[in-house]
Formats: structure tokens, sequence, C-alpha cells
């Protein structure tokens, strides 16, 4: 079976309030589209589909993570053009979900993919529970009866064949896809929705999303861990997280071959699934060329505030012969902690010998491992 996920983002929609389209807009410091591509992480292959002016736009964000397609002239003609994107490939089954909803629950889109074993198409919907009037003139004109009717959410899934055909064949006009399925005579489970998965609307809709992606993220501890070595060249000195110590020999890197601070820069990206230095420093880029390694360390404690992390603590053990490190460690975890802005309770330094053995223990080089832990604000 291989799942595909097409996230419908076309909509120009001005009821969220002034500003970009929704799905451009923050949500928690990250746009609304970017929160609603990460619930379907590893789910299967991701198609956007984009406003066609907003192309760039979403090359920049989203770069190439997932296959970005250019929407028609309404929804319909929006998932179309997904879709026929998919002709041909391997896929299965197919779930459509609109961009606008960024809190949509692993359980929910679980539910939908469990339900396409069993019968063609399947959707997320929620029972109605309140009261159903009309009304007229500011004064309820009637009441209905609420049994039987649910409220629709996505992601509605399908087999892609089956959808395929039953888009190509619809008139138009459908409000969604499950319309488009039931027109060309497919049957559509109903599977439990979720309050969570709110399709942003109004203004006051981005304070409820926030609230619950808050709430999700209170108990969000990460751990990153970060490796590093540098070969000893000529030289009379070595620094090392961020001091320099005197010594016969000097270390070969591209930067200021600090091994301990890139150790510990390469954990915070780890714990934020950024990668390493080298992706946010090329070395192939002449003006890293001799950088102070502080550049690097503040660039990665820098970007874990911005995603809503602070560090929690980290320890950094250096590999090595010589220079002896004990003499040092103290300052070199005070100048760790100053670049961090941490007390210096949360930083530790520390050094171990490998008895002589490998590469370290020949000295040729050091090696330097870091762990770090950060936390969600
Ligand atoms: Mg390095």
């Amino acid at each position: 079976m291989s799942v595909a996920v097409i996230i419908v983002a076309a909509g120009r929609g001005t009821r969220a309030g002034d500003g970009a389209p929704k799905q451009w807009r923050l949500l928690n410091g990250q746009a609304v589209l970017l929160h609603t591509v990460a619930a379907f992480a590893g789910v299967g292959r991701i198609l956007v589909v984009l406003h066609p002016e907003d192309m760039a736009r979403g090359m920049a964000l989203l770069g190439g993570t997932v296959t970005l397609v250019a929407g028609g002239a309404d929804r319909a003609a929006s998932v179309r053009a997904a879709l026929d994107c998919l002709e041909g490939s391997d896929v299965t089954r197919v779930l459509i979900h609109d961009g606008a909803r960024p809190l949509v629950p692993a359980g929910v889109i679980q539910a939908v993919l469990a339900a396409l074993e069993e019968g063609p198409a399947a959707a997320p919907a929620l029972a109605v529970t309140d009261a159903l009037w009309t009304g007229a003139d500011g004064l309820v004109s009637g009441t209905r009866d609420r049994s039987g009717l649910y409220r629709a959410q996505t992601p509605q899934g399908f087999h892609f064949p089956a959808i395929l055909a039953a888009h190509r064949a619809h008139p138009g006009g459908a409000a969604d896809d499950v319309e488009v399925a039931r027109a060309a005579g497919l049957p559509v489970r109903i599977v439990p929705g979720h309050e969570d998965n709110l399709k942003i609307t109004w203004p006051e809709d981005f304070a409820r999303a926030g609230a619950i992606a808050r709430e999700r993220t209170k108990m969000d501890i990460r751990t990153g861990n970060g490796y590093d070595v540098h070969a000893f060249t000529e030289g009379d000195h070595v620094v090392l997280c961020g001091v320099k110590v005197p010594h016969e020999r000097g270390l070969l890197g591209h930067s200021d071959a600090d091994v301990g601070m890139h150790a510990l820069t390469d954990a915070i990206y780890g714990a934020l699934a950024e990668g390493d230095i080298g992706r946010h420093f090329p070395p192939s880029d002449p003006q890293w060329k001799g950088a102070a390694s502080w550049i690097f360390l503040d660039h990665a404690v820098k970007l874990a505030q911005a995603k809503g992390y602070r560090i929690s603590n980290c320890d950094v053990t250096l590999v090595c012969e010589q220079p002896k490190i004990g003499p040092h460690a103290l300052d070199m975890g005070g100048e760790l902690a100053r670049i961090m802005g941490l007390a210096a309770d949360r930083v530790s330094v520390k050094a171990t010998t490998s008895e002589r053995l490998g590469f370290t223990g020949r000295e040729e080089g050091i090696a330097a491992l870091a762990t770090v832990t950060l936390i969600a604000e």
C-alpha cells in the first residue's frame, strides 16, 4: 500500500482577517501550512496544492520536502491537478486534506487509513450535538432534528483509482471530495473526527488553534547528541570550548577547529532535527574559513529559541591525551555558558583519555562528544 497526501492550500481566503491568506499566517511562530505538512510526516508522499502566485513562497517554506502543485480555478480543480500528478505512480491510497486544518491528530489520520482497508472511501466527522434552529430576522423560526447530522472534517481518504475516476467524471461544484465520491456511487465510511481538527476560518480560530498547539508541546523535551574530531597539525595552541590552550600542536580545521564547541553545536541542531553545522555554515563557503566557532553555537542557540525551546543543560566530553583539560575545564564551561546565556551549573565540560588507544591515544587528534537537552517553553 502506497499513500499520497494531497494538502489543498490554494485558497485566498480572507475571512480569517487582514494580511496574508490563512495558510501562510503564523501559528505559534510557524506558518499554518508548515504545521499541516508536519502532521502528515511519515504517512506518505505529500503534495501541496498552492495558488499559482504562491509557488515561490511555497518553495521557500517547504523546499524539496514535498511536491508542489499549482492549483486550478476552484477547489475541485486544485484536487484534480494533484490527482493527475499521481497517475501512473504506485500510489494506491490518497488522503485529501484542508491546508487550514493544521492540528489534525495522528489518530484521525490512522482511522481514515484503517477504514480504507474495508472500503473505497472514508472521512472523519463529528456528530452534531448542539440543537439546530432555523432563523429569520433575528428570531428563531423553527427547529431541526439533529440526529444523523455530522460536521465533516478532513483528511478524506480514497482508493486512488476510484477518486481519480470520480473527479474526472464530476461536473464540478462539489463542496468536498466526499461529495465527488458519492456522486460516483462510492460508499463513504464515517470515522471519528476530533475537536482539535478545527478548520481555521475566522480570526478567533488562530487563538484557539494556538492554545491547542501550545498544550501539545508542553511536555516536549528533546535530546541531541554531537560528535566531532579534528586532527592535530603544526601550531602552538588549540581552541577548545572557546578557551585558548597552549600546546605544542594546533588543530586542523576550516574554522578555528574548536572540536568541543562543534560537538555541542551539532547536539543542539540534532535536538531540533536541523542537521549539523555543515548544513548551516557550508565549508565550501569561504566566508567561514577561520571563523570563530562561537558564531555557530550562537546560531544554534538562537534557532532553538526561535523554535520555542530553551536549553536546559549540556554536557561536553573531550577525548585526548594532551593537552590536559582539567586545569581549563571550568573556564571552558564558563565560556560556553556565557555564549549560550545559561547558568554555569547547566554547562558541563569534562575530559577523558582513551588509555593511549586509537587515534586519540596516538595523539593524532582530539575527539569531542556532547549531549544537550531542550525544553519547549
Ligand atoms: Mg568540526
